[in-house]
């Protein structure tokens, strides 16, 4: 018998998540603002796409020379005073940390910056290590406190409207309801301060690693990484493979593309830069530092040439914020930790095609993620990749099986594509209404479930065409 978790069942996720009007309120208001926010700053820059492309050739260059920098980056690290521990997957990272922990007493941890810590589950770990954890970013605190996962990669506590944290913090904190937002962050920041000078581990995650010097890179908005790596004694920071970068001069680019893209802003609040553990002489900075280098799945989607740029990936959280699917359904739909379309490539790669099956479908390919993402992955003709193996391998749905069978038969050729065209426009004098169709039958009847279909122009575009082109123009 395997432990394997079970499939995604993402329709159900996706139904759940539409009938929950207190979502869907929280993601119609924060979601325009995001995107609001990076298309504003994107503007600004004339030089913005050839910073996408200097970042994605960056990028590519790392991963065809991937082993010789992550090489290059330990013994910079190890001649620094640090040690770094190579993790093939989940269980052997969080039996590398809870080790360091349960080896050297710690009792409390703090956290800050670490999608790649959710990923390997690491609290739940540590905590039955008999270590206390908490997360020290304003929005995973909220979603640790709530028993919940993030729901987006830089916004993790998007899916919750300030009055429901207000109650969880009575609830949790026994504190005065608290609606404002500072006010709120000002409770947080008072439980954390304590959290802070009593943990003698910080673990974080690392935005960027750089490989010449050995710099660890995190960027963030409220300074905790900061207080979680200056505090405690002990630092273990934690990354998967594709974060190393070559040289310093390359962090200039993903500085500027990582800030608009996640949140809007033209530089993030804070950057830290640490190159090895506390030296002789210094006042602050941990004593030990670890650096957990993770595969969990990475190399493997590395050797497959129809997947493997979705490495070039930053975490910024643009394609989400832009997808409308995820705008609708929230991350938690997506039943892993890497939500909207980054997340519907990352999830069957690195969790298996069989548990993440229909997360490729999960998308309209309006290719709005290709359009945003700062690193150039074509986001949308992975997913179709996705879903023709899901469908090779008969994976997919036996229904997506048949419909994508009877498409590709239909537009394999102009006449039978024609011949669609009539019978569509034939069959929709059944259902359709002043342009619209209300409801489709099954199998497509998923289709018009929450809204309604556009129904098939009365004349074919080719017609259209032809009688144009005879007329006036
Ligand atoms: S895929 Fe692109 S847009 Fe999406 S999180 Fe990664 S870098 Fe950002």
């Amino acid at each position: 018998m395997t432990n394997r978790p079970p499939r995604i069942d993402l329709i159900r996720n996706v139904e759940r998540a539409l009938r929950d009007a207190s979502l869907q309120r929280q993601m119609g208001k924060a979601m325009p603002a995001s995107r609001k926010a990076r298309a504003d700053v994107v503007a600004e820059l004339p030089e913005w796409e050839s910073l996408r492309s200097t970042a994605a050739g960056i990028k590519d260059h790392v991963l065809a020379n991937l082993e010789s920098y992550l090489r290059q980056l330990e013994s910079q690290v190890s001649a620094l005073g640090g040690t770094v521990h190579w993790a093939s997957g989940a269980a052997e990272a969080r039996a590398i940390i809870t080790d360091l922990a349960r080896s050297r007493g710690v009792r409390r941890i703090v956290k800050s910056k670490s999608m790649t810590t959710e990923e390997i589950s690491l609290n739940a770990a540590l905590e039955a290590a008999g270590a206390r954890v908490v997360e020290t970013d304003l929005g995973e605190y909220v979603v640790q406190l709530a028993g919940e996962r993030p729901s987006h990669l830089i916004a993790p506590v998007i899916h919750k409207p300030t009055e429901e944290i207000a109650d969880l913090f009575v609830r949790k904190l026994g504190v005065p309801r608290y609606e404002r937002p500072e006010e709120l962050a000002r409770v947080a920041r008072e439980v954390l301060r304590a959290e802070f000078l009593a943990a003698e581990m910080g673990i974080t995650g690392v935005n960027f690693a750089i490989a010449e010097s050995g710099t660890l890179v995190i960027v963030e908005n409220e300074g905790n990484a900061r207080l979680t790596t200056a505090r405690p004694r002990i630092h273990v920071a934690v990354m998967g493979i594709e974060k190393v970068l070559p040289r310093m001069a390359d962090l200039s680019v993903f500085l500027r593309i990582l800030a608009r893209s996640g949140t809007g802003q033209r530089a993030s609040v804070y950057v830290s830069l640490l190159t090895g553990p506390r030296r002789a002489g210094e006042t602050d900075g941990p004593e030990e530092l670890h650096l957990v280098i993770l595969d969990n799945g990475r190399r493997r989607l590395l050797a497959d040439p129809g997947l493997r740029t979705a490495l070039r990936c930053i975490r910024c959280g643009a394609c989400q914020n832009e997808c409308p699917v995820y705008r609708h359904a929230g991350g938690h739909a997506y039943g892993s930790v890497y939500a909207g379309p980054i997340g519907a490539v990352l999830t069957p790669a690195y969790e298996g095609m069989e548990r993440a099956r229909d997360l490729p479908f999960a998308s309209t390919l309006c290719r709005a993620c290709a359009d945003v993402c700062p690193v150039k992955i074509d986001l949308p003709g992975m997913l179709v990749e996705l879903r023709a193996r899901a469908v090779r391998t008969g994976l997919a749905p036996w229904r997506d099986r048949m419909l994508v069978g009877a498409w590709t038969f239909f537009m394999r050729s102009p006449a039978r594509f024609m011949l669609a065209g009539d019978l569509g426009r034939l069959a929709q004098r059944l259902v359709a209404r002043g342009g619209k169709i209300e409801r489709l039958p099954y199998p497509l009847s998923g289709w018009t479930a929450h809204r309604a279909a556009p129904a098939l122009a009365s004349t074919p575009f080719r017609a259209w065409w032809k009688s144009r082109q005879g007329g006036p123009r």
